[in-house]
């Protein structure tokens, strides 16, 4: 497909916890979405733009190059992103109510925990190593992160680390792990970015109407 210069570029998740919220808030805005769940793209019949369903981990770096000018995506991601870059090219400009979660560091029920000096010299398991670590540095523990892409809550009974850093919302996946939340290392909801990069006077037009769009549709949520 050859990148349409007078239409937006949309990225969100193509399935996970954000995918239904993403399409609900866009339709909500008005616009009218076609597509099958296994499409890569989908065009929007009502209004210039076009979807992109990818990972939730490459919106950042979509948004941030401009191939997308807008996209709807986790803090934690976003920040995880951030931390990893001299100047991320993009903008959060609404805050949207779902995908909340906390990134929490947990230990298994049975250890001692004092305090975050009790991580000190540990081995921490996370798919967030960036935000884990500045968080220990601001807290000026010396501990290692151990870096995993999924079933973090396994490490401590895999031995690979005593304690793990992961996403909680409801605290259940946790507690099948026999692990407790010990600490709160950053609290998250989705939000919707914009590229920093220039666009065309069109697209700056669609995006502005878009964005007061979709502040309608979260007025009223409110
Ligand atoms: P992808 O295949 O797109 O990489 P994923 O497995 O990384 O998906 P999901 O589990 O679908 O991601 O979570 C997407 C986002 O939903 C998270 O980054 C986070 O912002 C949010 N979220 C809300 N609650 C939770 C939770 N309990 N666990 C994990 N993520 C959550
Ligand atoms: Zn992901």
């Amino acid at each position: 497909m050859l990148v349409d210069e007078t239409r937006l570029h949309i990225a969100i998740q193509k399935s996970g916890r954000l995918s239904d919220y993403s399409r609900g808030l866009l339709r909500d805005a008005g616009l009218k979405i076609q597509n099958g769940k296994n499409d890569l793209t989908a065009r929007v019949d009502n209004f210039p733009a076009d979807l992109m369903f990818v990972r939730d981990d490459d919106i950042p770096i979509f948004v941030s190059d401009g191939v997308c000018e807008f996209g709807i995506v986790g803090e934690n991601v976003l920040r995880e992103f951030s931390l990893g870059e001299d100047s991320p090219r993009f903008e959060v400009v609404a805050q949207l109510g779902f995908g909340k979660c906390t990134l929490k560091i947990a230990a298994p029920e049975a250890s001692p925990y004092e305090g975050p000096q009790s991580l000190r010299g540990a081995r921490i398991a996370t798919s967030y190593p960036r935000i884990l670590q500045r968080f220990l540095d601001d807290n000026g523990i010396d501990a290692t992160v151990v870096k995993m892409n999924g079933a973090v809550e396994l490490a401590p009974r895999l031995q690979i680390a005593a304690f793990i850093c992961d996403l909680v919302s409801t605290g259940a996946t946790l507690e099948a792990n026999g692990l407790r939340a010990v600490e709160t290392v950053f609290t998250s909801e989705a939000v919707l970015v914009r590229t920093r990069k220039p666009m065309a006077e069109a697209k700056v037009d669609q995006g502005a109407k878009l964005l007061s769009r979709i502040d309608g549709v979260l007025a009223t949520k409110e």
